[in-house]
């Protein structure tokens, strides 16, 4: 933070004698202050530095400092627009003090913002295709015209009952719940997400354990720090994670880390694993039987707060039915994970695995786990990672201490918004089909093949920070669907930015970047709570000149705009006249009849939901919108502690009821708050009880949202549904375990991240470009001897689907039988049109089911309107491996199972670097024999639902669209 005036007061004055001592003039710098620290938030309307280019002349420039949130990844960390108050343009970003989460502290991904915002290449204005999808010919349309087809074809199939033909499908949503409520206004179960090949598997584990389905490690004040992930490098909330276990590995905690590859985040770690991929589920139970066999857990702990007394009852009916009962019981249950057993299925040395099990043992409370994507997205029965991994916290206690591991909803606030409208009615098999009642997310890797089954067909499609052709799996089926206007009418993609999925689009309007848009969001960082205030930096800037902005596109560059808005106005020509009942919650509450802006809608939420933030702005003599326009972001609580502790408050506890194993409820459901959408927590369960709380040692207390409220060890809902052999933490053989292998078939690790690289959203930003373009295949020198390769030889991999070529980098940093692959590379276009930084112009071929692309050229310079386009090096952009990938989708969690089963061999003769061949037909195949392992809600559903109603899950139904098609009960 800023450092004391005063004291900056008096280093200027002595700088100034020294310097005048010295017989030379005393220049004190532009802002007179120590430049070392960040400016003071007291200058941030007028902060002066000297112009580094003009040096050495002494040019001052004047900028005015506005705040607004990065959006190149999902940790949301504050940025703090640089704008030049002359020209009212954006000079740079920097990192923003005042947020909460990320302290000041950015990745190279926030500064490059700048690259996106003047990307020469960005798409300006809304376009519309003409000619056939993906042909690659576009008008520039206004944006009148797009609202009013697009609205008009929705109205329509609302009018016509056709609600499941409205489908929004987002890939990173940066916000918290505002196009959730706008899929709700509009009585459509349209929302989609990326989830499925990004974090459902991980969050079933947790969603069992907890009834929360996200962690949220303490690891600031962990002694021991366990990842499954390369969290210090990427992963989820990356830069606020890693700032905070940087911090306490320089006091002295442990850090262990499982990855196969020796990553980054590898190189930092005490302990570094790097496990066959698969065991990792293994590893937990054998560190979790050794915890067990030692008694090092916290028996009362246990004892209070895990579900044993209805797993003796169903497990152990004839039983004593008491806790040292289950002691016993817990001690046979792991024994056969020992080290050895481990080290077997890991390949790691069985001392190795003792030595760490005596580290997390020795941790007490404080023990951070994390693990969200990594082997829990990579592996058949990945969820069990998770739901291992918190097993060690639970052994030790170690939940929702300082320096263990939250359930996230206790440090994440959604506040409550201005309008609420209510569940939606219907259900969408689109993505929520009665193969998968426990998917955590939709089902959105297997849409391209309901869409051929016909299942259902979609009139409008809107892609957002999503592009399915070129994330997802078996991208040639997507391609398949989105060039058929039978099953898909309209495709509207709203990305700032040139995708793979945008060129077989309808209409791209171009949507604001991190410094163009409104958005809210608060992420489980650290064990406080903040909510934090994405904003067009221009708008504010602007308005803090005292001008007047009432639509983003004013300050944005070319049309540009921001959903919010965009939401707005559509849904406005969805309902003109107010009869479908939509329009209501896009009107002002200051102006009845009038049309919502985005100042009211943000002014109302902080003004009303956010607590204490009206005193904190009121202290500065500022209005709550004010405040966050000024700063950017508001910490609401400090500390949590916890929460399951918490005795129920006597008014919360009139007219209860409470089942044989303590869960307290409310005898009648409380009369719905019309303003309230529940964002998590319990729901009411079949006789419409709410459950408040849970009897522990003969007090009520607050629990967890699970069923029992407590900590579910034994999951009754994985029983009732059909899946009691996996009731408990434990270990499922992965499709790539050894047994399943055939031949000369090795695991490919394809899930892991390049440090300045996310995604599809960072190839418009030169800087990143630079430093990473590349994705080369990971390969051990004895499987590289054993292929004959080198480093730089070209290699095909391949895979049940197909292959791809690709360059072998030869590194003892991969085990021995394993390959991998970063998938963030392989970017393409097969136009001209495009982004050129980092997309290969490729050509696309296909004969019947059989598709391939070649390159025909990488990366060029080029002129344009920023002179270092013309300086482009590289030509290099990677390979894109995931088109050679079926759908893999875990049976429970719905997680698409993203390791693959592959064969590396030298490249034939005719072989180009780059070169993809994919036959769909055989992506068909691969699809149903995975489908063939589902276990129907139709055939196990306990209740006539399709899915447990206390499972979270992003805009919930109505409870009466659970209930089973009739034809099917
Ligand atoms: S970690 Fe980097 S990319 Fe992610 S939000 Fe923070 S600055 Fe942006």
């Amino acid at each position: 933070m800023s450092e004391d005036l005063s004291g900056t007061a008096r280093r200027v004055a002595a700088a100034r004698a020294e310097t005048e001592a010295r017989g030379e003039t005393f220049y004190p710098g532009a802002s007179r202050i120590h430049l070392a620290a960040f400016p003071p938030k007291e200058r941030w309307d007028h902060w002066v530095e000297l112009d580094s280019r003009a040096w050495p002349e002494r040019v001052e420039r004047h900028t005015m400092l506005v705040p607004t949130t990065c959006f190149n990844c999902e940790s949301a960390c504050g940025l703090l627009a640089y704008v030049d108050r002359d020209t009212l343009e954006v000079r740079r970003f920097e990192g923003n003090p005042e947020h909460p989460g990320s302290r000041g502290r950015n990745c190279a991904k926030g500064p490059a913002t700048l690259n996106q915002v003047t990307d020469p290449d960005r798409i300006l204005h809304p376009l519309k295709r003409v000619g056939a999808r993906g042909e690659g010919r576009w008008v520039e349309v206004d944006w009148d015209e797009a609202l009013d087809d697009i609205a008009a074809r929705i109205r329509r199939a609302l009018l016509e009952g056709r609600h499941n033909e409205i489908m929004y499908h987002v890939g990173r949503p940066g916000e918290d719940g505002f196009t959730e409520r706008v899929m709700a206004s509009w009585g459509v179960d349209g929302h989609n997400s990326h989830t499925n090949v990004c974090s459902s598997g991980a969050r079933v584990g947790y969603e069992l354990w907890t009834g929360i389905d996200r962690p949220s490690p303490d690891h600031a004040r962990a002694e021991v720090i366990y990842l499954i992930s390369a969290h210090l490098e990427t992963g989820h909330y990356f830069n606020p994670h890693a700032q905070r276990i940087t911090e306490a590995k320089a006091r002295g905690a442990k850090l262990i880390v499982l990855d196969t590859r020796l990553s980054n985040t590898a190189t930092h770690a005490d302990h570094w694993l790097s496990p066959y991929p698969g065991s990792e589920a293994a590893i937990n139970l054998a560190i979790a039987n050794h915890i067990i066999q030692t008694r090092r857990y916290d028996r009362e702990f246990v004892r209070r707060w895990w579900n044993w007394d209805r797993y003796l009852a169903d497990r152990d009916p004839d039983g004593p039915g008491t806790f040292e009962r289950f002691e016993e019981l817990l001690a046979e249950l792991y024994s056969e994970f020992t080290f050895e057993y481990a080290a077997a299925e890991s390949g790691i040395d069985a001392a190795v695995i003792a030595e760490v099990a005596e580290v997390v043992a020795g941790a007490g409370t404080r023990l951070s786990t994390h693990n969200w994507r990594s082997a829990a997205a990579g592996n058949l029965g990945g969820w069990q990672v998770s739901r291992t991994l918190f097993l060690l916290n639970a052994l030790l206690g170690a939940v929702a201490t300082p320096g263990g591991t939250y359930p996230n909803a206790w440090t994440k606030f959604v506040p409550k918004p201005i309008h609420s409208p209510g569940h939606p009615r219907t259900w969408n098999e689109l993505t929520w089909p009665l193969e998968y009642p426990l998917a955590m997310h939709e089902m959105s890797i297997l849409l391209p093949h309901f869409l051929k089954e016909g299942r259902g067909k979609i009139d409008v499609y809107f892609t957002r920070v999503y592009n399915p052709v070129w994330t997802n799996p078996d991208g040639f089926s997507w391609i398949e669907v989105l060039t058929d206007p039978d099953k898909i009418g309209l495709h509207v993609a709203l990305t700032p930015t040139w995708n793979e999925s945008a060129y077989f689009a309808d209409y791209i309007l171009p949507m604001g970047l991190a410094s163009e848009r409104h958005d809210i969001h608060s992420y489980e960082q650290y064990a406080g709570r903040w909510i934090g205030f994405r904003q067009p930096v221009l708008r504010a800037a602007r308005q803090r000149l005292g001008e007047e902005i009432t639509d983003t596109r004013q300050v944005n560059p070319g049309t540009v705009w921001e959903e919010n808005e965009f939401w707005i106005e559509l849904s406005w020509r969805i309902d003109p006249d107010g009869e479908l009942g939509i329009r209501r919650y896009y009107e002002s509450k200051q102006r009845p009849g009038e049309k919502l802006g985005v100042d009211e809608y943000y002014g109302w939420m902080f003004e009303h939901s956010v607590p204490g933030l009206p005193e904190k702005a009121a202290e500065e003599g500022l209005e709550p919108l004010e405040y966050m326009r000024r700063y950017g972001a508001f910490e609401v609580e400090h500390e949590v502690g916890p929460v399951y502790e918490e005795p129920v408050p006597a008014e919360e506890l009139e007219d209860i009821g409470e089942d044989p194993f303590g869960r307290v409820y409310t005898r009648a459901p409380k009369p719905p708050d019309p303003n309230v959408v529940p964002v998590s927590g319990p729901d009411p369960d079949d006789e419409g009880r709410r459950p408040v709380g849970v009897r522990v040692d003969g007090e009520i207390l607050r629990g967890f949202p699970t069923p029992s409220g407590k900590l579910e060890f034994y999951s009754r809902t994985l029983v009732d549904w059909g899946w009691p052999e996996y009731a408990l933490p434990g270990y499922i053989h992965s499709h790539i375990h050894p047994s399943k292998l055939e031949g000369d078939q090795m695991p490919l690790i394809s899930t892991f991240r390049l440090p300045v690289q996310i995604h599809t959203r960072s190839a418009n930003a030169k800087w990143l470009d630079e430093i990473a373009h590349t994705n080369p295949l990971w390969i051990h020198p004895d499987d590289a001897r054993r292929l004959g390769v080198e480093t730089g030889d070209l290699v095909r991999v391949e895979t049940e689907i197909g292959y791809y070529v690709v360059k072998a980098w030869v590194t003892e940093g991969i085990r021995p039988g394993v390959v991998a692959c970063s998938h963030h590379m392989g970017r393409w276009k097969v136009h001209d049109r495009g982004q050129r930084q980092l997309m290969a112009t490729v050509a696309l071929d296909h004969e019947g089911s059989r598709w391939s692309l070649r390159r025909k050229h990488g990366a060029v310079p080029y002129e344009s309107t920023d002179p270092d386009t013309a300086r482009i090096w590289w030509t290099d952009v990677g390979v894109h491996q995931n088109l050679t990938f079926p759908v893999q989708p875990d049976p429970i969690s719905g997680q698409h199972c993203w390791h693959q089963a592959v064969r590396v061999r030298k490249a034939e003769p005719g072989d180009s670097y780059g070169d993809i061949a994919v036959d769909t037909a055989k992506a068909t195949e691969v699809y149903r024999r995975w489908l063939e392992m589902t276990r129907r809600a139709d055939r196990v559903s306990p209740d006539g639902t399709r899915r447990p109603y206390w499972f979270l899950r992003p805009l919930k139904p109505a409870r009466e669209a659970f209930a089973l098609p009739s034809e099917s009960r």
